[in-house]
């Protein structure tokens, strides 16, 4: 059954597009939900501002280190994207240290 015969292979693309957006909205938000509760399991720590580049990036190799050793290990889902939050978290810090600097 073709309601827009005319528009329909437009009209599909169209919804699907706007389908597509929703997912990735929704894998975002809540993905960042969960960089958020990793992070703010650690508000006894200075935070990150003040890091260099370098300590970050070892740290975010440790970081993936740790999640491939979860998926290898067939960890929990919770702990798996616990594990990828922690390898977001430290991409995010390095983007935002490079962010806040001058020049
Ligand atoms: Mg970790």
């Amino acid at each position: 059954m073709n309601y827009f015969p005319k528009f329909s292979k437009k009209l599909k693309e169209t919804v699907r597009v706007e389908h597509q957006k929703g997912v990735i909205k929704l894998s975002v938000e809540l993905f960042s939900w969960l960089m958020t509760n990793e992070l703010m399991k650690h508000l006894d720590r200075p935070g990150w501002k003040h890091e260099s580049v370098f300590s970050l990036f070892v740290r975010l190799g440790e970081e993936v280190a740790e999640l491939w050793e979860a998926i290898e290990t067939h960890q929990p889902k919770e702990v798996i994207e616990k594990e990828a939050a922690d390898v977001a978290n430290f991409a995010m810090m390095i983007a935002d240290v490079y962010r806040e600097k001058s020049g």
